[in-house]
């Protein structure tokens, strides 16, 4: 069980009543939230198989994590240092200010850049650290609606930089390949240290391919893709492709498991599959 799945059972224990998610009478798979004849578990990555020198730092809020469609869930799937909490303006948080406290972290908002205070530092590009330090990315997981409160009313984020990327400048993993040291060093980190081909383009353009939730602002992504992004901007290309790749299967067969139209990549598990299986040869 990792971080949101651990969440996911404590903010479950608080509530009085179920949370009324969509398809609510399918019989789910506790980990994945997908229908049981639609779980994606057993084609995870396995442990050890995934490495990254970034970590996340999920803020959920509030019933976020009870909702079968989040994503957050597939950053922790992939990414070993993942960390979750519920979010709150007022109750402090031990285990969360330790986490902002330790200092193997550079903690960086992930948030569009036009909400930016002024003369906050906001990385558009490449994500730099300071020498010895990894970075953590801080995802504010809600609908957008929460994530903006969210931004605004936590003064303890405000001390660090913010993360933007422009999603008209990127299309899936296509990024812009940095040809600078620190991107190497982080690219070597990525998974067994190799750095592969990508094989596949997932089919992502300006939009978010997230057609499970209506998106209020067309240049809105899933949290997942955003956290794909920004593993880019890190220079792990290989771990955002994964993360990618893993997104297009959860939002595929999530959207069998509602009976919805079903609007996602239907080559998405061949995709992933093919990736994977390239990387464990
Ligand atoms: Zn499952």
């Amino acid at each position: 069980m990792h971080a949101v799945h651990q969440l996911h059972q404590f903010r479950k224990s608080l509530s009085t009543t179920t949370y009324k998610a969509r398809g609510q009478r399918v019989i789910r798979c506790p980990l994945c939230q997908l229908a049981k004849q639609f779980c994606i578990c057993a084609m995870g990555a396995k442990e050890g198989e995934v490495s990254s020198n970034a970590g996340f730092l999920l803020l959920m809020y509030d019933t976020e994590v009870l909702k079968p469609s989040n994503t957050g869930k597939l950053i922790a799937d992939l990414v070993p240092d993942t960390y979750a909490f519920l979010w709150s303006r007022t109750t402090k948080n031990d285990e969360l200010q330790a986490v902002l406290d330790d200092e193997k972290w550079q903690p960086f908002v992930v948030f569009p850049q036009e909400y930016a205070q002024e003369n906050r530092p906001v990385e558009t590009q490449h994500i730099n650290c300071s020498t010895g330090k990894r970075p953590l990315f801080i995802m504010l997981d809600g609908s957008w609606r929460e994530a903006k409160k969210m931004f605004r009313k936590s003064p303890y984020l405000d001390k660090f930089p913010l993360v933007s990327f422009d999603p008209k400048l990127f299309s899936g993993s296509q990024l812009p390949r940095s040809k600078s040291s620190e991107s190497k060093l982080a690219e070597s980190a990525s998974l067994k240290g190799e750095v592969l081909p990508i094989i596949e383009q997932t089919p992502v353009g300006e939009n978010s391919r997230y057609t499970v939730r209506k998106t209020e602002l067309a240049h809105q992504f899933s949290t997942a893709e955003v956290a794909a992004r920004v593993l880019a901007m890190s220079g792990e290309h290989d771990n955002a492709h994964l993360l990618d790749l893993w997104f297009d299967v959860f939002n595929y067969q999530y959207q069998k498991s509602v009976c919805q139209r079903n609007k996602g990549n239907p080559k998405a598990l061949e995709n992933y599959q093919k990736f994977i299986n390239k990387k464990r040869d």
